[in-house]
């Protein structure tokens, strides 16, 4: 994950390491090519910008030039500034409802659909949840049929309605239904475009005021870069989602995605997806994230 970012920033940072002294010159150097890693990861020139800023600004504030072990200090700051930049504290998922309603907003292949089997696995495994999976697209029956599958793998019930093309009316029907079969978590598994478009974010914007979800949750893949960042930033600004859900990466992409979207969207990320099966879901830890990328 990250190699590439992880790489280059090993080799930022490799000069400082070595050194018992360093000089203003090491420290301009390091700045300047983690800045590039940074960009060449696909991060946001703005943020790279004032990420690399960040840095050089504590750098100073703690005196690193005259401390005993300046390269480690400067590690240091560069990895609490890139946990902060990735969201800071852990933000778990709000599970307070009875039903808790989590309605899925993204892109169509973004891995909605897909997630939501993995989310409902987490909670039924790991919380011991009784979930209900419900399909809200009613222009693809292949996505219906698809998160029937899902619901039959990870073992979790699955609420559609064929006939009808109404995804408010279902979602609400869903819930109803929930509460008299014991539910008490209600995934909502929206319909998605290949590109945002209106008619999309008027629907699940219905869908978002008739049910009033405890958690909306954002997916995106990770490998579309800079474009997941544009993404996140649409829909955030239609249903003010509560966290986003990065997938796909364990494929190569280049971290620019995870790196980027709290600081445009302000928002957390709250899981990541690392692979097609149910089981690859991973709760997001930014200090991990950034221990992992920082080697
Ligand atoms: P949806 O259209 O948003 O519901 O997207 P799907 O759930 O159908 O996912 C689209 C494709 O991405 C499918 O082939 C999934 O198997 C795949 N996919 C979803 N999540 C991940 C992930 O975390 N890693 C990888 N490698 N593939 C994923």
């Amino acid at each position: 994950m990250f190699d590439n970012l992880s790489e280059k920033l090993d080799k930022a940072l490799h000069v400082l390491k070595g050194h018992g002294q360093i000089t203003e010159i090491n420290v301009a150097e390091t700045l300047k090519e983690i800045r590039r890693a940074l960009l060449d990861a696909d991060v946001n020139f703005k943020i790279a910008k004032e990420f690399t800023n960040r840095v050089k600004e504590k750098a100073i504030g703690e005196n690193v030039l005259t401390t005993l072990q300046p390269g480690q200090l400067m590690v240091k700051i560069v990895k609490d500034e890139l946990t902060e930049l990735m969201g800071g504290d852990v933000t778990g998922i709000n599970l307070n409802g009875n039903p808790t309603v989590i309605l899925m907003s993204g892109l169509q292949g973004s891995g909605k659909t897909t997630f939501s089997g993995k989310l409902a696995n987490y909670l039924k495994t790991k919380k011991n949840k009784k979930p209900l999976l419900v399909a809200c697209d009613v222009y693809r029956p292949a996505a219906i049929d698809q998160l029937h599958v899902v619901g039959v793998q990870v073992g979790v019930d699955v609420y559609s309605d064929r006939g009808n093309n109404d995804p408010v009316s279902i979602a609400k029907s869903a819930i109803a239904h929930a509460k008299t079969n014991g539910h008490n978590v209600v995934i909502v598994d929206t319909a998605g475009r290949l590109a945002v478009d209106e008619q999309m974010m008027k629907e699940i914007a219905n869908v978002h005021k008739a049910i009033q979800p405890h958690e909306t949750l954002f997916v995106v893949d990770a490998m579309t870069g800079q474009d997941a960042v544009n993404t996140a930033k649409a829909f955030n600004d239609i249903l003010n989602f509560d966290g986003v859900i990065l997938t796909k990466l364990d494929g190569d992409t280049r971290g620019g995605a995870a790196i980027s979207i709290k600081s445009v969207v302000n928002k957390p990320i709250k899981f990541i997806g690392t692979g097609e099966k149910m089981e690859a879901i991973d709760v997001f830890y930014p200090s991990r994230m950034a221990d992992r990328i920082l080697g």
